[in-house]
């Protein structure tokens, strides 16, 4: 692993990570290698050397709910109201519209739709050698990711030996759901969001019922998706965390959204790349190097193990042992 640490360095991109005495904080951050005034954390908790925060979307594996009590953080206008909602919190760093610039410091960071969540962005800018680095957060859509020298990515579906890596969203079943008195199994921030956006895509106009929590996400972060209710007595059509399903009515058909094996009856929709759709990002955005950042587990190691034999140059976060204690 040290001949990748060296052409990253000679890239001017010296990835760290950080501990505390409760052992590493979470995922990494980018040092530049003159100007170490420059610390770029992706995706972490706040730490006296981190001089930026970037947060590239409001779920809890990715730590806002620390970086946004810090001023030093940046994430987008809907990431920050989506962390507002769920934390109950003010977002007090800095937010911008998807694909805006931000000034930090003299370095203008580019933003990119990721189509992960709402507000899921996509980083990337130029260091002072010229390297192009982009950290991506979580990925569904890789269409508006740009080129670059250095790629920041996830693994979430990046074990090319398991098969349940490689789907498709089956819209086809999602369809076919809608003429039942149905109730769907999905998280209340994303898969919520992404349940409503593509029933209305599939034509479906009347009311969708969804939980206190999901139904205020929804109608702050999303337009034209009425209407839209408080769950009922007589839904024809419901949307309810997973774990709520078995509340609602026994009549209704009910159906985890989701990529993952789940107990209940499963409709495959995904927030996230495949395994084909990762190496498909990682081919057009055609970095010298890529950094596997996420998930925590084996998968960075898989998916980086995979590259390296496959004509790219990847590490996974294990993988990098540069680190500063505090
Ligand atoms: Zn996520």
């Amino acid at each position: 692993m040290g001949a990748f640490l060296k052409k990253l360095i000679d890239l001017g991109v010296l990835p760290i990570r950080t501990r505390s005495s409760r052992g590493y904080r979470p995922h990494l951050s980018i040092l530049f290698r003159y100007e170490m005034q420059h610390v770029f954390g992706i995706d972490t908790t706040p730490h006296e050397d981190s001089h930026t925060l970037l947060i590239t979307h409001a779920h809890s594996d990715h730590y806002g709910r620390s970086a946004m009590l810090s001023p030093k953080s940046i994430a987008s206008e809907k990431t920050a109201k989506a962390l507002e909602i769920i934390y109950g919190r003010r977002f007090v760093g800095t937010t911008f519209k998807v694909e805006d610039c931000v000034d930090v410091d003299g370095v203008t960071i580019r933003t990119h739709p990721t189509g992960h969540t709402i507000g899921a962005t996509a980083f990337s800018w130029e260091n002072e050698v010229g390297t192009h680095i982009l950290a991506t957060g979580d990925v569904k859509d890789a269409s508006h990711l740009p080129r670059c020298d250095v790629l920041i990515t996830e693994a979430n579906y990046g074990d090319p030996y398991d098969p349940q890596c490689r789907f498709a969203d089956d819209l086809g079943a999602l369809k076919d759901a809608i003429k039942e008195n149905v109730a769907f199994g999905a998280y209340s921030f994303g898969k919520a969001q992404r349940a409503v956006k593509l029933l209305r895509s599939l034509g479906y106009r009347d009311e969708i019922e969804m939980d206190h929590r999901s139904l205020e996400l929804t109608r702050e972060l999303m337009e034209h998706v009425e209407p839209l209710a408080d769950l009922g007595e007589n839904g024809k059509m419901s949307i309810v965390p997973p774990w709520d399903l078995h509340r609602l009515p026994n009549h209704l058909d009910k159906f985890v959204l989701t990529g993952r094996d789940c107990s209940h009856q499963r409709i495959k929709i995904s927030d996230h790349l495949d395994f084909n759709g990762l190496m498909k990002m990682v081919h057009d955005c055609n970095p010298e190097v890529t950094i596997i950042y996420h998930p925590p587990g084996d998968r960075p190691a898989k998916l980086a193990q995979y590259l390296n034999e496959n004509g790219f140059t990847a590490i996974p976060i294990d993988a990098i042992t540069n680190v500063m204690i505090h």
